[in-house]
């Protein structure tokens, strides 16, 4: 043996004081599953054998010293030496024999949590990082791993075995980060989303809704306990996933925002739910769905629920599907009813630009247009729109929309309501 490693490992100790972890992380790609605890007992101890071999008793105290090494001390002592006192390890001050612990407390904070993966992140303090280069600097060694690394790995290990849960860097349900020099640690469930359809059954029904500023979401008499100013479709899906995934809250994700008064049929308008923090992931959606459905008198119900990951919201909200309406108008002014009927009907194949609110102006194109009087004297006017379309600006103007049913009958109307079937546009 030319003693290569040994020579460098011993520079390395005459200058800091190293625990077996973090002298046989300078070594780690060295002997297969080998620990780097292993690796840098092994060293010391023969670093031991040789300096015995060879009576020099001045490595033996750096050993007992710096290296930490009991046997060392035991050496010592056996031929009438005063073994020094054991040093601190320089790189991690001891912190690498308090793994054990650290999992232990990690176990505990998760313990409310379902969850099959998790990966676990270490931060350091600057001042460790340095040490670890100044003591690579020494010991110039080109096999060595990272403190992170290796803090990383040992404690997968442990959690995996101490849980039952496996460690997966890429989709982990459980992200742990911890700080093993101050011992924080803080775990956060990666959130779920919940892909599907819903329908709005009755007008008046915001998507969204801002929250109560009097109990900042904690409810109050003002807003009637539901923490936010009134019922939306976003605050029946909160209520039920809480009820279910006991989620700390939600983000309801929609490809465009349906206005408070439109009522949205057919196979309903799509929508990924993502669900923060949970403590429960495996829910029944079929339950989900019972659930959302018969909430709140049937104001919305929902179909088509799946579990995607967070990718699949932009591909949803950068496809766009035609849409079906029902319009009711009235002209402004009293009109000839087979003549005003007649002008609708010029809608048909008409390509309209537009600007949906928060999209940019694009072409969509109108077709499948009938048109029924109604004998409350209101206009019901049909069509398919190739794409969603924003309908007051498409009858009365606005949203530098071009051009619009009035330019093209030449009658002014008023909407008076709008009833949308999407995905799917046949009325069903
Ligand atoms: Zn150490
Ligand atoms: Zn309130």
């Amino acid at each position: 043996m030319d003693g290569r490693i040994l020579a460098t490992a011993l520079a390395t100790l005459r200058s800091y004081a190293l625990c077996d972890s973090c002298l046989g992380r300078q070594y780690a790609t060295l002997g297969y599953r080998l620990t780097n605890r292993e690796r840098g007992r092994s060293i010391k101890i023969a670093l031991l054998m040789e300096a015995e071999a060879s009576e020099d008793i001045e490595v033996i105290r750096i050993l007992s010293s710096k290296g930490m090494l009991p046997e060392a001390s035991a050496t010592l002592q056996r031929r009438g030496v005063n073994p020094p006192e054991p040093q601190a390890c320089f790189v991690c001050g001891g912190v690498s024999d308090k793994l054990q612990n650290i999992a232990s407390r990690i176990v505990d904070m998760v313990s409310g949590y379902e969850f099959n993966s998790f990966v676990v992140g270490i931060v350091v303090p600057g001042w460790v990082s340095e040490r670890e280069d100044i003591v690579r600097s020494i010991s110039s060694s080109t096999y060595c791993e990272g403190l992170k690394s290796e803090f990383s790995r040992e404690l997968g290990k442990l959690l995996s075995s101490m849980l039952g849960v496996v460690f997966d860097p890429y989709r982990p349900d459980m992200n742990v980060i911890v700080d093993p020099f101050s011992v924080s640690i803080d775990i956060s469930p990666t959130p779920l989303y919940l892909a599907g359809r819903f329908r709005k059954l009755k007008p008046g029904l915001p998507i969204r809704s801002r929250i109560c500023r009097v109990c900042m979401g904690g409810g109050c008499a003002l807003c009637g306990g539901l923490g936010v100013k009134e019922t939306s479709v976003e605050y029946i899906f909160r209520k039920v996933s809480v009820e279910l995934y006991r989620c700390e809250s939600v983000k309801l994700h929609v490809p465009l925002d349906d206005g408070r008064d439109r009522v949205v049929l057919g196979l309903g308008r799509r929508f990924v739910l993502e669900v923060r923090k949970p403590r429960r992931r495996s829910i029944d959606l079929d339950l989900f769905k019972e659930r959302l459905d018969s909430s709140f008198e049937g104001l919305i119900d929902v179909n088509g629920l799946s579990y995607v990951d967070r990718g699949f919201i932009r591909r949803m909200k950068t496809s766009f599907e035609s849409e079906g309406y029902i319009l009711l108008l009235k002209p402004v002014e009293s009109m000839d009813i087979s003549e005003a009927a007649e002008r609708l009907k010029y809608l048909e194949g008409l390509r309209v630009k537009q600007r949906y609110p928060g999209f940019k102006a694009r072409l969509k194109v109108i077709s499948d247009v009938s048109v029924k009087f109604r004998e409350d004297g209101l206009f019901e006017l049909r069509f398919i729109s190739s794409e969603p379309l924003h309908t007051k600006s498409f009858i009365e103007g606005g949203r530098d929309t071009k051009p619009t049913v009035m330019e093209v009958t030449g009658i002014a109307w008023l909407l008076v309501d709008t009833l949308i079937y999407v995905g799917g546009v046949g009325y069903a």
